[in-house]
């Protein structure tokens, strides 16, 4: 990914692109939706509990206009090979589908799925300026973007957070990853220099100001992406609602998320498992730490906030066991360097990104420093990603 390229040249070489596949770019409209990034409250949205995420400036852009005929053409500028393939809205069963194009056609089956099937088909082409399969989250904008690619050209009735639940349900339920709302929701929903307190439980929300006052936010891409990442998270997932039986047989809850740290102590001999019990943990605890951050930030103590993420790295690393040695060696390095106020692993896990909170003037510093260390401990060329905090999907006017 070219993270240099500006959003004009993106939209210039994706109009080329358009034109070179489909023939021209008579009509063509281009449009947005973002990666994101969770700052705290990581594991918890499929438990019920609260998260703090916020979408991120780059993201994924496309191309597209409708068609006359049943055609679905899909393109994409990233990737390595079977970058087009071609589709009928007349056959959108998972039989025989693969690859990235299951993401927006997953997509198109949601909205069929609820009473939307598209009358004609459509043509697009992406861009990603966002790495994938990192944490940040391109699948889910890549289907914040598709929904609203078609919500624009068909005139659908849906609002944003449909177009987050639809995404999640073609992830869940096409793509087969277990995935809880976080991620859809970010990015559908995203707010300029906000972060997004979503109760998972009930979809309340509200928008923080992430003020960081002489701070910025450094993401860290480890480049390790781990074979176990869609198993290990459907897995984590299925031992908490493990957990959550064992639970209710003495408190009448309905998610791990219900219950305060406190609460979780009282009760936590009715998992027997300990193995689950470490993990039900973390979820119980995680949503605790992530309430009190986002009160802590409200309340200006940036130091505070950060040694939460720090707690939630190691809950993550010790009793959530989705870390790995390479991620932990970013952030543990990160907490010896100075100027760094907090750091952690940030999505799914087994590899991906950290986020971290570092001093304006520490930043350069961070990443040499941090970028040499992991260069020696592991032979990897770590990339570094200074972000800002940007809104949902737009249709970008073009001249
Ligand atoms: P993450 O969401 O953390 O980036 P995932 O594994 O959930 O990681 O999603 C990454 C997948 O999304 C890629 O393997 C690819 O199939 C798809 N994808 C995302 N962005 C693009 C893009 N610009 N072009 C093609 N495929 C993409
Ligand atoms: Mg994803």
């Amino acid at each position: 990914m070219d993270q240099k390229k500006t959003e004009a040249e993106i939209l210039r070489d994706l109009k080329e692109q358009f034109a070179a596949q489909y023939g021209d770019a008579e009509d063509v409209r281009f449009f947005f939706a973002p990666g994101r990034v969770n700052l705290i409250g990581e594991h918890t949205d499929y438990n019920g509990g609260h998260v703090f995420p916020c979408a991120l400036t780059i993201g994924t852009y496309a191309a597209a206009r409708r068609r006359k005929d049943d055609r679905i053409r899909l393109f994409s500028m990233n990737g390595k090979g079977d970058h087009f393939e071609e589709f009928s809205t007349k056959d959108l069963a998972q039989e025989g589908k693969s690859g990235w194009t299951m993401y927006p056609l997953g997509v198109v089956w949601a909205f069929a799925g609820r009473g939307m099937p598209l009358p004609e088909g459509f043509e697009m082409a992406i861009y990603g300026n966002i790495p994938n399969g990192s944490g940040l989250s391109s699948s889910a904008s890549l289907e914040v973007l598709t929904g609203f690619v078609l919500r624009e050209l068909y005139g659908l009735p849906v609002d944003l957070v449909e177009l987050a639940k639809i995404g999640q349900y073609s992830e869940n339920n096409y793509n087969g990853m277990q995935c809880g709302i976080m991620d859809q929701f970010a990015s559908a929903m995203g707010k300029e220099g906000h972060a997004i307190f979503l109760d998972t439980a009930d979809l309340s929300y509200t928008y923080a100001p992430v003020v960081l006052k002489g701070r910025k936010l450094v993401i860290t891409n480890s480049k390790v992406k781990h074979q176990l990442t869609d198993s290990g998270y459907n897995d984590r997932r299925k031992t908490c609602e493990a957990a959550l039986a064992d639970l209710q047989r003495v408190v009448p809850i309905h998610a791990l998320g219900e219950l305060t740290p406190e609460e979780f102590e009282a009760h936590k001999d009715a998992i027997a498992d300990e193995d689950r019990r470490r993990k039900a943990k973390h979820a119980v605890y995680e949503n605790a730490r992530t309430v009190q951050a986002v009160r802590e930030l409200q309340d200006g103590n940036i130091e505070a906030f950060g040694r939460l993420m720090n707690e939630s790295h190691v809950s993550l690393r010790d009793d959530y066991d989705v870390s790995c040695p390479e991620i932990d060696i970013l952030a543990e390095e990160a907490w010896k360097l100075p100027g760094v106020v907090g750091a952690r692993i940030t999505g799914g896990g087994f590899g991906g990104c950290t986020v971290a909170i570092v001093d304006d003037d520490a930043v350069s510093s961070y990443c040499e420093k941090l970028g040499r260390v992991y260069r020696e401990k592991t032979g990897i060329e770590a990339d570094f990603y200074i972000v800002e905090i940007g809104s949902g999907p737009r249709e970008i006017a073009t001249p």
